[in-house]
């Protein structure tokens, strides 16, 4: 019999902007009491609410429990810039920093199946442009170093057939108001996520079919037999068959201990402002530069936002307090006066950290972990896109549902081992700052 006692929960940082200027239009339960099903779900992100509604297309009348520690949409789901990206992120200069020509064809696939099953969400669960936007995203350049990486990712793209469009100063000062960019490189495939917008959204798409308990912790999962048990505050789930879509949490169910990489990345919105030189009502920018800011304006009921997201740091133990929030949240605020001079007496209304997982060998934690225990963890930064993806081949691969697709997913390595603490937590973070500090104006 295997017992796994979870000691540690996950803790948020500040309050997600996003969240705190979306509606939420279904109540909060949580559970209370013992109840039996046929699939239990555990973490109500991008993963774990994809394999539910995924299990609901496979298995309509099995009963499906979902737990979820914290409130739909307060965790990382609730708290990310939105873009979700079906051309690699992780290309640099000019390289694909990961894989082969080959590899890169089959990871866009795989996203772009991944962004089409949440088009189909959001088309069924009656999500509108401003929640689930197919704008596609820029990938601003802000320096000769910048312009070079765009020039080498349009040749990438070129070479692989992808559509793309470079940008020149001029139109990117008419795109966003602001002279600080040299030029862009568009890709029209990226959706724009209002993220917590979409995680409520989809939850209220699925609770009357699944049972979505939220403040129900999973203290502890144990076999019995032929089902788990996990347990809560107040009650408990026994089921044949559990996802985990816990992300890096999936550590603290005893598996893959020293495996995977706690990054923390962090953000701020700014309070509503109208009239000023901020260009086009909507706009999303990644940086050239990956190490770089990603900005976003948004705009609604006639006035707009401008949301910042910068700098990653490596925590163990799954955590950042206050002081580090706002040190970060006063360097964005430099990051974003270079680029918006106008929107100096715009405070930041909402300051916010939240939890990234990866691994060395940018692979997911994913597969048969346990008989009846499966895990679609570990999103390696792109949750979005990645999470929602794992949580799907989660579900086909518990149902047995075979398909290419899966079988590509599921032929990958395991994340490999770091080194010992504290020398990765030294070692990953002095890259992270190394790389930051070589993007410069890009960030
Ligand atoms: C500021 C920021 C910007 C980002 N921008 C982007 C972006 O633009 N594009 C992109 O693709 N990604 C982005 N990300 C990353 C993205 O948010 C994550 O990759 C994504 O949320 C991962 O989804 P997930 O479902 O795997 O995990 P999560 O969203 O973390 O969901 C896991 C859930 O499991 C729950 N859980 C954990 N332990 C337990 C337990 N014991 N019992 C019950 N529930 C538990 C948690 O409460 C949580 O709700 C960003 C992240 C941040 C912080």
């Amino acid at each position: 019999m295997s017992e796994i006692v979870v000691k540690r929960l996950p803790a948020e940082s500040g309050t997600s902007g996003w969240e705190a200027i979306s509606r939420r239009c279904f109540p909060v339960r949580t559970l209370d009491g013992d109840v039996s099903a046929d699939w239990l779900i555990i973490g109500a992100g991008f993963a774990g609410l994809s394999a539910a509604r995924r299990l609901r297309q496979l298995r309509p009348s099995d009963r499906i429990v979902l737990l979820e520690a914290g409130e739909i949409a307060k965790g990382t789901a609730g708290r990310n810039s939105g873009y979700m990206i079906d051309v690699p992120h992780n290309l640099s200069s000019g390289e694909y920093s990961v894989a082969s020509e080959a590899a890169t064809k089959t990871e866009i696939a795989q996203n772009r199946l991944a962004i089409s099953f949440a088009a189909d969400a959001a088309a069924e669960y009656g999500m509108s442009v401003r929640t689930f936007d197919p704008s596609g995203k820029i990938n601003a350049a802000a320096s000769e170093r910048g312009m070079k990486l765009n020039a080498s990712y349009a040749r990438s793209l070129a070479r692989i057939g992808e559509e793309h469009r470079l940008v020149d100063a001029g139109e990117m000062r008419e795109i966003t108001g602001s002279s600080y960019y040299l030029g862009g490189l568009y890709t029209p495939g990226a959706v724009m996520i209002q993220p917590a917008d979409y995680i409520r959204g989809f939850a209220a798409g699925l609770v009357s079919k699944v049972d979505i308990f939220e403040h129900s912790p999973v203290l502890k999962l144990e076999r019995l037999s032929d089902t788990w048990r996990a347990v809560s505050r107040r009650g408990s789930v026994t089921a044949p068959k559990v996802i985990l879509g816990v992300n890096g949490h999936i550590e603290d169910f005893g598996h893959f201990h020293g495996r995977l990489m706690h990054i923390f990345t962090y953000a701020s919105m700014t309070a509503p402002f109208t009239g000023r030189s901020t260009g086009k009502d909507r706009w999303a920018l990644l940086p050239a530069d990956p190490m770089g800011a990603t900005v976003r304006k948004i705009s609604t009921d006639g006035a707009s936002r401008i949301v910042i997201r910068t700098r990653f740091t490596y925590d163990w133990a799954v955590q950042v307090g206050e002081k580090r929030l706002a040190g970060i949240a006063a360097e964005q605020r430099i990051s974003l006066d270079a680029r918006f001079p106008d929107l100096k007496d715009v405070p930041f209304e909402h300051v916010w950290a939240g939890r990234l997982c990866l691994s060395r060998n940018h692979v997911p934690a994913f597969g048969e972990i346990e008989a009846g225990l499966y895990s679609a963890c570990c999103e390696n930064g792109l949750g979005t896109v990645k999470s929602t993806l794992a949580g799907v081949m989660a579900a086909d691969l518990a149902t047995g549902t075979r398909s290419d697709m899966l079988d590509k997913f599921s032929d990958q390595p395991e994340p490999a081992r770091l080194p010992p603490e504290p020398l990765a937590w030294l070692g990953v973070n002095s890259v992270i700052r190394l790389q930051e500090l070589r993007a410069g104006r890009e960030g």
